[in-house]
């Protein structure tokens, strides 16, 4: 396991247009084969006009996209180190000094076309103001992000950061909490409303019985809740983190600033 992610990791490195100190011969090889080429293909022009179409969006929403940062180590990371490198995404994000698409997404995407290697997991709300990739900063491959209304664990949500965690490797956890949340608003109101999404409810009823229905409290408290539950109830999640393997952590999202705060 270590192997196999320490030559992925190294193959990482020699493709960005970071650093390259050193890697294994299979990586030499590969790396120089993709060195530029005169004329670029009609794929890489696609790329290119998709990248400076993204650029422009970015720059017209006055989001500075400044030098890259180097492509990271993801499985040698540390808990502590993959937290901070999430946490230092989101104060670029704040500062509108975004550096992940300055890295090379097209080699990004060859790299992560057979297998992937996160250094974090993410269990956010699905609110379309909760972008978690571009809220820390962080490309392609690099963040394993769960989803659903209210940021709750349920059982598929276990299963599915379980995976990141045991198969993938990521080091810390996230559970992210934002302002405004209309699953917890609604749990709070808890008015008749159609088809399933009273399912929702009971896994952010701890969470409103806690704060008393107010709803910043109860979003930042059904972070928390979330949070234990996973470190409680799976016993892969509390198998890593007793090992030093891996980190949860809750946290909340401010929609005007932009900042992420962790919790606890
Ligand atoms: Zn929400």
């Amino acid at each position: 396991m270590f192997l196999r992610n320490q030559l992925h990791i190294d193959r990482i490195r020699c493709l960005c247009d970071s650093i390259c100190d050193g890697h294994p011969e299979e990586m030499t090889t590969r790396s120089s084969r993709l060195e530029p080429i005169p004329v670029p293909s009609r794929r890489q022009v696609l790329r290119a006009t998709i990248a400076g179409t993204a650029a422009g969006v970015l720059t017209s929403a006055g989001i500075e996209l400044s030098v890259p940062r180097q492509a990271q180590a993801q499985s040698t990371l540390s808990p502590d180190a993959a937290l901070q490198m999430v946490m230092e995404g989101n104060q670029r994000f704040v500062e509108r000094r975004l550096t992940f698409y300055k890295e090379d997404l097209a080699i990004l995407q060859q790299n992560t076309a057979e297998k992937q290697e996160p250094f974090a997991s993410v269990l956010s709300c699905a609110d379309s103001r909760v972008p978690v990739e571009l809220i820390f900063d962080q490309s392609i491959g690099h963040v394993f992000v769960n989803r659903v209304a209210g940021n709750i664990a349920t059982s598929e949500i276990i299963a599915s950061i379980e995976y990141g965690v045991a198969v993938l490797g990521t080091r810390v956890l996230i559970v992210l909490g934002h302002a405004a949340c209309g699953a917890v608003k609604a749990s709070i109101a808890a008015k008749d409303v159609p088809g399933q999404i009273s399912s929702l409810y009971r896994y952010i009823r701890p969470a409103v019985d806690e704060a008393q229905g107010d709803v910043e409290k109860t979003i930042r408290a059904n972070a928390k809740i979330q949070a234990k539950l996973l470190k409680d109830s799976s016993p892969v999640i509390a198998s890593a983190v007793k090992d030093g393997k891996l980190k949860v952590v809750a946290a909340y999202y401010d929609l005007t600033d932009g900042k992420v705060t962790l919790l606890d």
